[in-house]
């Protein structure tokens, strides 16, 4: 292992942040020794002129204490310079006269705080300066100066190497750790709030066959493309993860199931649309899922990853939803929000059996529908059930228009005309269906606000008291 490898096994072991140290490290010429101490007074990086004073090897050195390496009364000594650092003084400095490796050695010892970007202290620095190499003490005032300046440096270098540490290096997407420090305080608002909070699992579908036929580095760029399409659909609250190899998570806050469902499925058409240079198409299978009040992270990546799961088995290139919605207080405009599954409530009911009847019917078409088109059924199956739930719309309507005329209900006749624009609507999204041009945002905004939460839940409402003061009259 040389020392690059005990660099980078260092920064990638304890915070990257501190990879910082790498600019540290560098100033061999400076003939300052300089090593890390963890908080539990551990080395746990030291440079080769550290190592060299001392006559070890970096293996040697990891893991060896201030009382391995010094005598007791220079270990006093340096222990209340740790304290200072500890209290929070910015550096401060030693000189000490000890015997070092069988040698008499008068050297300064320096030390500075190593801060994570949290400002917690993660690090005590040390750089040791051998006054006797060092020739005249002006000299090394300019070394210590300079080791000072390199100190605010490797601040600044934290806060820049926090960016970097936290975004993926080959797609720019966020990593991991960057989408685990958002959870907190998304989760914690879904919480507190009751915002909604989705998510998306995107994996891309035979992508070891892309490698295998085209090279690695094809396959690297497949990934930044992929990640550049991804975010250019995205809205800037949305946020793309690279969560591994091949694996993709869209965080949306703010964002209900529905709404979710409908960007898998916009993202999942516009990747299968993007030429891929060297490669062709390449299309996504994405899980979908909406946090539950109460969920644990765990719980809810769990159900989009079966979800996604569910999209490979059933023939990849398609989007499955995680059912289970949050229940939330409230109808007609929650049940918009929440329109992927409809689900019926008692509150809907208006007492008359056969209007309830027929608006569980349609609740149930509906859904039908969506899980079809959102699962990517072939079209031959989405069109029979455009058809069934058109044609037990129309029915629907009929029905109710005799029965609340007979309820004595003053504004039959307005009611009656709200049908049939919607019924004209409803032959509008059939056409574009069979022509192809149906956006399924637009078949949503039917069914969820139009048909069920302006009208199931709204107009409809307007009738109820009739129906009940004359029930099945
Ligand atoms: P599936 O449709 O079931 O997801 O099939 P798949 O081939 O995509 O899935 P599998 O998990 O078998 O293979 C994933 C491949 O992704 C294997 C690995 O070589 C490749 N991969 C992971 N990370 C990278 C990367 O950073 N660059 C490249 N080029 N390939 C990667
Ligand atoms: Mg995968
Ligand atoms: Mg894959």
């Amino acid at each position: 292992m040389n020392e690059n490898d005990l660099i980078y096994s260092f920064a990638k072991a304890h915070v990257i942040e501190a990879s910082g140290l790498i600019a540290l490290m560098m100033p061999q010429t400076l003939g300052a020794g300089v090593a890390v101490k963890a908080m539990d007074g551990r080395y746990t990086l030291s440079n080769q002129v550290m190592q060299g004073y001392f006559g070890k090897t970096p293996q040697q050195f990891e893991s060896l204490t201030d009382a391995d390496l010094f005598p007791a009364e220079v270990l006093a000594q340096l222990q209340q310079s740790d304290a200072q650092i500890l209290a929070g003084a910015a550096t401060c400095s030693d000189q000490l006269d000890c015997w070092v490796n069988g040698k008499s050695l008068q050297c300064l010892w320096f030390k500075f705080p190593v801060h994570g970007t949290d400002g917690q202290l993660l690090f005590i620095g040390v750089a040791m300066l051998d006054t006797a190499r060092m020739g005249n003490i002006d000299k090394m005032q300019k070394s210590l100066e300079l080791l000072q300046n390199t100190n605010q440096e490797l601040q600044r270098t934290l806060i820049e190497l926090s960016k970097l540490a936290s975004t993926d290096k080959l797609t720019g997407a966020w990593n991991r750790r960057r989408l685990e420090e958002a959870l907190v305080n998304e989760m914690d608002r879904l919480k507190r709030y009751d915002h909604p909070l989705s998510m998306l699992i995107v994996d891309i579908d035979f992508f070891k066959k892309v490698n295998d036929e085209h090279g690695h580095s094809v396959g690297d760029q497949v990934l930044v493309k992929l990640a550049n399409v991804l975010q250019a659909s995205l809205r800037a609250s949305d946020t793309l993860t690279r969560w591994g190899g091949e694996e993709f998570v869209v965080l949306c806050p703010n964002t209900t199931l529905s709404t979710v469902a409908m960007l898998a499925e916009r993202l999942r058409e516009c990747i299968a649309k993007t030429t891929f240079p060297g490669v062709g198409q390449v299309t996504i299978s994405v899980g979908v899922a909406e946090c539950m009040v109460g969920e644990a992270w765990e719980n809810w990546f769990k159900r989009a990853d079966a979800a996604l799961y569910r999209a490979k088995a059933c023939g990849r290139n398609q989007v499955q939803i995680a059912p289970e919605t949050p229940q939330r207080g409230g109808a007609g405009e929650n049940v918009a929000a929440n329109f992927v599954r409809l689900s019926w409530h008692a509150a809907y009911e208006c007492g008359n059996p056969v209007i309830d009847e027929q608006h569980r019917g349609l609740f149930a078409d509906a859904n039908h529908l969506l899980s079809a088109v959102l699962s990517a059924r072939p079209e031959s199956e989405v069109a029979e059930l455009v058809n069934t739930l058109v044609r037990d719309v129309v029915q629907h309507f009929k029905d109710e228009e005799v029965i609340i005329r007979a309820a004595g209900y003053p504004k039959a006749a307005e009611h009656a005309a709200i049908h049939s624009a919607l019924v004209d609507k409803a032959v509008v999204l059939v056409k574009h269906f069979h022509d192809g041009t149906l956006a399924i945002g637009e078949l949503f905004e039917f069914l969820a606000h139009d048909v069920v939460a302006r009208h199931m839940l709204g107009a409809d409402r307007a009738f109820f008291a009739y129906l009940l003061a004359k029930p099945n009259s």
